[in-house]
């Protein structure tokens, strides 16, 4: 019986850290471990919180605890609930999605290229506690996303999966959509103007075009003006 004993303490002092701060990715796979050691998990295919009911593949937002200003992002892939004494803790499992802010900030050109909006999916998966969702979110192509009217705070879009171990995107940058003169990834967080004549879509600042006055402006680009 000493091992479980063993698990019990690591359960009950991780349950501890986590009453005085938050717990990092590691200690939360060892809880969860400690606790199946133990027989203390049983897994759910559902789980309800905050008087809704999560269901495995659906997209949320998480809190990191201790920081609620920090957001990150996640497909669920597995609930459970760990019984340590009187105590119900439910947990869940998710497969973690990178956004723009988690990215290695090398490429100046993704930093310019990439939306506050956009997620890409990652290999991660991590453990966290039931009450560091936020909500769900809906996840759509980059495509749909240019086509929305309204833009809502809880839809982002996707293009492109991200392996964090090989630092890698599937699919390669190279084959994402360029738009204007200059190039640039299509970033839809900025304001484009479209050639009335070849209906290229260009920056503001490529175009030469003001903000305020491109509504009700015919606009002709550089090369369409010259012909
Ligand atoms: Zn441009
Ligand atoms: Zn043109």
């Amino acid at each position: 019986m000493e091992a479980n004993q063993v698990n019990d303490q690591v359960i009950k002092s991780l349950l501890y850290q986590k009453k005085v701060c938050a717990l990092n990715k590691y200690q939360y796979k060892e809880l969860v471990d400690a606790a199946t050691q133990l027989g203390l998990v049983k897994s759910y295919s559902k789980m309800k919180y905050d008087g809704i009911i999560y269901s495995i593949g659906q997209l949320v937002q998480l809190s990191i605890d201790g920081n609620r200003d920090k957001k990150t992002y996640g497909k669920l892939i597995g609930f459970c609930n760990l019984q340590v004494d009187e105590y119900l803790i439910p947990m869940i499992k998710v497969q973690k999605y990178i956004n723009k802010l988690e990215l290695p900030s090398k490429l100046k050109e993704l930093q310019e290229g990439i939306s506050e909006f956009e997620l890409f999916q990652s290999e991660i998966e991590e453990w966290l506690f039931c009450t560091q969702i936020d909500h769900e979110i809906r996840l759509i192509t980059i495509k749909e996303y240019e086509e929305m009217t309204i833009q809502n705070e809880r839809t982002y879009f996707t293009r492109a999966d991200y392996n964090v171990e090989k630092d890698k995107f599937t699919p390669p940058i190279s084959k994402w959509n360029r738009i204007c003169i200059c190039n640039q990834i299509s970033n839809p967080d900025k304001s484009y103007i479209q050639c009335e004549k070849c209906l290229k879509w260009l920056h503001y600042e490529c175009a030469g075009v003001q903000a305020q006055l491109a509504q009700d402006m015919n606009f002709y680009c550089a090369m369409c003006r010259k012909k």
